[in-house]
C-alpha cells in the first residue's frame, strides 16, 4: 500500500462486494488495535456490534449498491478489546482491476461525541438553572404579593387603630384628643387664611337628675342619642366631638359670630324638640368665634365662659362670647 495512504490521518479499508476486507491501512489498525493479518480476509461485520451489523446491512449495502457511494454514515466499530469506536464513514464502490471494490475511509468521532455530550450537559444545566431561576422568581413574586397584602392589612389596621384612638366608645363621636388636634389645625389654617371658624361647647342641662331618676344606663342612652342628633344636624365640614361627660363640642368651619349663633340655636332647638320618651332634655351652649391672637386655650376659655353665662341665665340657651352679638 502506498505509504501516504497507509499513514493517512484517517482509517482506510477496502472491501469486496460481499464485505470481505481486502486491504487496510495502519491508521485503522491502530484505531481498532488489530494486526493487519487479523483483519485481512475477515468480513467487515466481524468488527461491529450486533446492532451495528444490522444497521450496516440495512443501509450500507443497499445504498452503495444503488448509488455507488455512501457519505457520512455514522456507526461504531469494535476494537480487539471489544471497545466501541464511534466513526464517520465514507464509502465508494467502483471497479478496479476487473473486480468491484468498495473503498472506505473512517474518521474517529470520539472527541466530537464527547464534545456534543458536553454541550448537551451544559444545555441541560442551563435549562435546570433557568428553571430554578424561574421558580425563584415566582417565589419572589409570591412573597412580594404577600408582602403587599400584609402591607395593605397593616395600613387598614393602622387606620382602624387610629380611628379607635380618636373615637369615643360610648357615642361613636370623635373624642377629646381628636378635637384638640382639629382645633389646633383650624387655628393654624386661620392664621394663613384669616377665614374665621367658630366653636360651640354644648352641655346637657341637669343631666345628673336623668341619671338619678332613670339610672346610669338611661343616662348613657341619652348621651348616645344626643350625639346622633348633633351629628345629623351638623354640616359635613363641621366636626362634632364628645369633650367629656355630658359635654360636646362642635367646630364650625368658615363660620363667623352670626353663623355660630344660628348653628347653636339650631342645635338647642332640635335637642329641646326631640322625642326622648318619658323625659325631656335641654342643652346650654357657649359659642366663640376665633379672632387674631387666639390660641386653643383662649378660644376654649371664651366658649366656656359663654356656656357659663347660658347656665346662669337660666339654661336652654345659646350665648356668644362676643358681647356684641
Ligand atoms: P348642669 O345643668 O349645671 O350642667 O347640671 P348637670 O347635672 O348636667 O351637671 P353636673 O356637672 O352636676 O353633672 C354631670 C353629670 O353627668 C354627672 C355625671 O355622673 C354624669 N355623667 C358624666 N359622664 C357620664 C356618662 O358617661 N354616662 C352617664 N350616664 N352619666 C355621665
Ligand atoms: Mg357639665
Ligand atoms: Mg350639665
Amino acid at each position: 500500500m502506498d505509504k501516504q495512504l497507509d499513514t493517512a490521518p484517517c482509517g482506510y479499508f477496502s472491501l469486496s462486494d460481499s464485505g470481505i476486507i481486502q486491504s487496510v491501512n495502519q491508521t485503522l489498525m491502530k484505531m481498532l488495535a488489530y494486526e493487519r493479518d487479523e483483519l485481512l480476509g475477515q468480513h467487515i461485520e466481524a468488527f461491529m456490534s450486533v446492532t451495528n451489523k444490522l444497521f450496516f446491512h440495512t443501509y450500507f449495502y443497499p445504498y452503495i449498491q444503488l448509488y455507488g457511494e455512501v457519505q457520512e454514515m455514522y456507526f461504531s466499530m469494535k476494537t480487539s478489546g471489544r471497545e466501541d469506536v464511534p466513526v464517520l464513514l465514507n464509502g465508494m464502490r467502483h471497479e478496479r482491476d476487473g473486480s468491484v471494490v468498495v473503498d472506505c475511509v473512517v474518521v474517529m468521532m470520539k472527541r466530537r461525541i464527547e464534545h456534543e455530550r458536553d454541550v448537551l450537559k451544559t444545555k441541560t444545566q442551563l435549562e435546570e438553572l433557568y428553571k430554578a431561576t424561574h421558580e425563584a422568581n415566582q417565589r419572589l413574586e409570591r412573597l412580594h404579593q404577600e408582602y403587599e397584602t400584609k402591607q395593605q392589612e397593616l395600613i387598614i389596621m393602622n387606620e382602624q387603630l387610629e380611628m379607635m384612638a380618636s373615637t369615643d366608645p360610648l357615642t361613636g363621636l370623635r373624642n377629646r384628643r381628636f378635637f384638640q388636634n382639629s382645633l389646633q389645625a383650624c387655628l393654624t389654617a386661620y392664621k394663613l387664611s384669616s377665614v374665621p371658624f367658630s366653636l360651640l361647647i354644648i352641655d346637657i342641662d341637669y343631666f345628673k337628675s336623668i341619671n338619678d331618676t332613670y339610672g346610669h344606663p338611661v343616662g348613657d342612652l341619652v348621651l348616645s342619642r344626643l350625639a346622633e342628633l348633633l351629628r345629623s344636624i351638623s354640616r359635613d365640614t363641621d366636626m362634632v366631638a364628645r369633650y367629656g361627660g355630658e359635654e360636646f363640642v362642635v367646630i364650625l368651619s368658615e363660620c363667623d359670630e352670626i353663623g355660630a349663633m344660628m348653628a347653636g340655636e339650631r342645635y338647642r332647638f332640635e335637642a329641646e324638640s326631640a322625642k326622648w320618651g318619658d323625659y325631656s332634655i335641654t342643652i346650654s351652649i357657649g359659642a366663640a368665634t376665633v379672632s387674631e391672637g387666639d390660641n386653643e386655650e383662649s378660644l376654649l376659655h371664651k366658649a366656656d365662659t359663654a356656656l357659663y353665662a347660658s347656665k346662669t341665665a337660666g339654661r336652654n340657651r345659646v350665648t356668644h362670647a362676643d358681647q356684641r352679638v
